[in-house]
């Protein structure tokens, strides 16, 4: 059994990364959004490790990692304003940018659609890493499918230990979520996923912004998916989980205690401290420290051996509806708003 090697100088494994890469293996980053488990996106082989270690559906595409945004035509056609505008405004940073895709990108990346996802990270060690090794990185949340992103080393050397030979440690990922995945569709900016960058910053810069449908809404594989991500299960811990929200502080609590069993924990907001329950764990009072501790503080939920998890939700907008839609789909859509 190989034991992954926790790296915390990037510099003096430069050479070993870079040979890493080079042989097809798989590295996992710190990014400013989550950790990412990257390959070679150019070679065929390395990119299906992705698949198979993560036992992640081959129809939901991979995002490409650059080092910086004079690379993106080497690898993608800018076809408007707008994707540029984008491009020239919100990278390097946690956004995606759907376009289309130029024929060195291999089919299996993209899930045989003609366009992929872009990313040019601006967490540090993450650009270092990808200009040490120099081919952009086809890189997915570094956790198996269907459980919450990996956000800290801990978290991911309990799944990968014995499948992938390094992980270089940035601490905590600072945003928590994974970035905002937008495509130019009849151009207009359409959200497919949301995260850190919102539909407002958008709209101020570009005027209009669409969400998807699919972002707040169970997905059913017969209908046109844009973001094939949302099909599946994702960001659960083992635990049941049931996701309650209203404005209301009152109406909430008293939902809430509708639903307690003897063993379950409340992760809210210290408005619910109070409640008489198993466990109660503060996941924060304001939305970007919901935000970097969600995934975490899930898998933590799992340790408590609860039979319930009743989440808290936020309100929709800003980085809420990103929230909202990974707690949606954590609750597997077992969901009460009042
Ligand atoms: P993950 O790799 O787990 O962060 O998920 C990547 C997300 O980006 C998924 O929701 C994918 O569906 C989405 N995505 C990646 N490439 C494309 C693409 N070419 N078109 C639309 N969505 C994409
Ligand atoms: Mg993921």
């Amino acid at each position: 059994m190989i034991n992954m090697k926790v790296i915390n100088d990037i510099e003096k494994y430069k050479d070993i990364l870079k040979k890493e890469i080079d042989n097809n293996n798989l590295v996992i980053f710190p990014t400013e959004t989550v950790y990412g488990i990257g390959a070679n996106a150019l070679n065929v082989d390395a990119v299906n490790k992705i698949f198979e270690v993560k036992t992640r559906a081959k129809n939901n595409p991979l995002i490409v990692h650059l080092k910086s945004i004079n690379e993106i035509s080497k690898y993608a056609t800018i076809e408007n304003d707008i994707e540029q505008k984008l491009i020239d405004t919100f990278m390097p940073g946690p956004i995606t940018i759907i376009l289309k895709k130029k024929d060195c990108i291999p089919e299996c990346v993209t899930a045989g659609l003609d366009t992929v996802g872009i990313r040019v990270p601006i967490n540090e060690i993450a650009n270092r890493f990808l200009s040490i090794v120099d081919v952009p990185i086809a890189a997915p949340s570094a956790n198996i499918s269907s459980r919450p992103s990996g956000t800290k080393v801990s978290d991911i050397r309990s799944e990968f230990d014995d499948k992938v030979n390094y992980i270089i440690d940035g601490g905590e990922s600072k945003i928590g979520l994974e970035s905002t995945v937008v495509k130019v569709i009849n151009n207009v900016p359409t959200i497919l996923r949301p995260g850190y960058i919102t539909k407002e910053m958008i709209e101020k810069v570009v005027g209009s912004c669409n969400v998807s449908d699919h972002v707040l809404k169970e997905v059913d594989s017969s209908s046109i998916v844009e973001s094939p991500g949302m099909l599946y299960r994702h960001y659960a811990p083992r635990t049941k989980c049931l996701l309650i929200y209203s404005k209301d502080i009152e109406l909430l609590r008293n939902e809430i205690k509708k639903h307690l069993t003897n063993k379950t924990i409340i992760l809210g907001s210290n408005n619910l401290k109070d409640i008489k329950c198993y466990k109660f764990i503060n996941y924060g009072d304001d939305l970007e420290t919901i935000s970097h501790n969600l995934f975490s503080y899930l898998r933590l939920c799992d340790t408590y051996e609860a039979d319930l998890i009743i989440i808290e939700g936020v309100d929709k907008v800003g980085l809420g509806l990103a929230i909202m839609n990974r707690l949606i789909r954590t609750s597997n859509f077992n969901y009460i708003e009042l």
